[in-house]
């Protein structure tokens, strides 16, 4: 019998806390009524430009900065290019082969007791992008309807090298990033709100093995309670399925909280599927010199190595 590793790699999309959206000056703020916050280019009607707000950028640097990261010279909006009833341009503005973010870590302590360890998580790079708006399912009897108050809210995906090993480790890494983005004030971290959701990218390999294992992408878990559940079951049931002589083929699924289970959601994507191009509405972002970026960062900076402190309480 075979003894297995698990690898882990997480995305996350922290809301910023941002009064206006990233490319227009609509609200935010949660809970309004459907489509009052959305303004044209939200709707995506013809002939709008987006405008690219200051604050979510200044959000991203704070990040990086707060991590250790490389605050990147150039980065460059791209448009990612799907069809969905909740995305009325047809694409979102993301960012690709610029991110604004590269590279950076995160100490986390994980287990209590005799048992706790400190445990360092790579990550891999932290790019802006849109929130797309929601589609609704309940009460329009058999039919759905979209609300795009959600649509162009400003997001910061942050994605983690494949570093960890348990569930436990996991969540570790999903409570001291929820920790760092609160306490450097670039997200409210409210979870039921959705302002911060993790994707889990889980493999298994024999123990020994070099090369990881096909993973599987656990979709939106929106608490940490979801984010072990959901990992611990897809960990057994890839091990099941490769000792009975099955293959893990690549895939995105979705937790389900009531039966506890993963199911299979589409066949995995890949870039390459999306199309991405720099959008030609939207100017490269470029850093004016790494001095005045790091005077305006300064308080974020100084007060950096208090954090890990700050992370052990929450
Ligand atoms: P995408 O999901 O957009 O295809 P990436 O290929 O960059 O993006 O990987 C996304 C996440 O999956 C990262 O967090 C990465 O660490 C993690 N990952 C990549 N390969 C594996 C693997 N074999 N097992 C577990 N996690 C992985
Ligand atoms: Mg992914």
């Amino acid at each position: 019998m075979n003894q297995w590793e698990v690898v882990i790699g997480i995305e996350t999309h922290a809301q910023l806390a941002t009064v206006s959206k990233i490319f227009s000056g609509a609200s935010t703020a949660f809970g309004a009524e459907p489509n009052t916050q959305a303004c044209a280019v939200d709707l995506a009607l013809p002939g709008v430009l987006p405008v690219l707000n200051k604050k979510a950028v200044e959000c991203a640097i704070r990040f990086g900065l707060a991590i250790g990261a490389e605050v990147a010279r150039k980065s460059v909006f791209a448009r990612k290019n799907y069809f969905y009833p909740d995305l009325p341009k047809g694409y979102q503005i993301s960012q690709m082969d610029l991110p604004v973010v590269v590279g950076g870590h995160i100490t986390l302590q994980v287990g209590q007791g005799d048992k706790a360890y400190e445990k360092v998580v790579r990550l891999t790079r932290a790019h802006l992008e849109e929130d797309a708006g929601k589609s609704l399912h309940e009460d329009f009897h058999g039919k759905s309807g979209i609300d795009l108050n959600r649509a162009g809210t400003p997001l910061l995906e942050i994605v983690s090298e494949p570093d960890m090993r348990s569930s436990d480790e996991a969540v570790a890494y999903a409570k001291a990033l929820h920790a760092l983005v609160q306490w450097i004030g670039i997200c409210d971290g409210n979870m039921q709100e959705g302002s911060f959701r993790c994707d889990a990218n889980v493999s298994v390999r024999p123990k020994g093995q070099a090369e990881f294992g096909t993973r599987r992408e656990i979709k939106n878990l929106n608490s940490f309670r979801f984010l072990k559940e959901a990992i611990d079951f897809e960990v057994q049931w890839q091990i099941n399925e490769i000792e009975e002589g099955r293959r893990i083929q690549q895939a995105t699924v979705l937790f389900d909280p009531d039966s506890g289970e993963t199911r299979m959601m589409r066949s995995k994507e890949d870039a390459h599927d999306y199309r991405y191009f720099p959008d030609p509405d939207l100017l490269p972002l470029v850093r004016a010199s790494y001095r005045s970026c790091r005077a305006r960062c300064a308080s974020v900076s100084s007060a950096n190595s208090a954090c890990p402190t700050t992370m052990q309480r929450h």
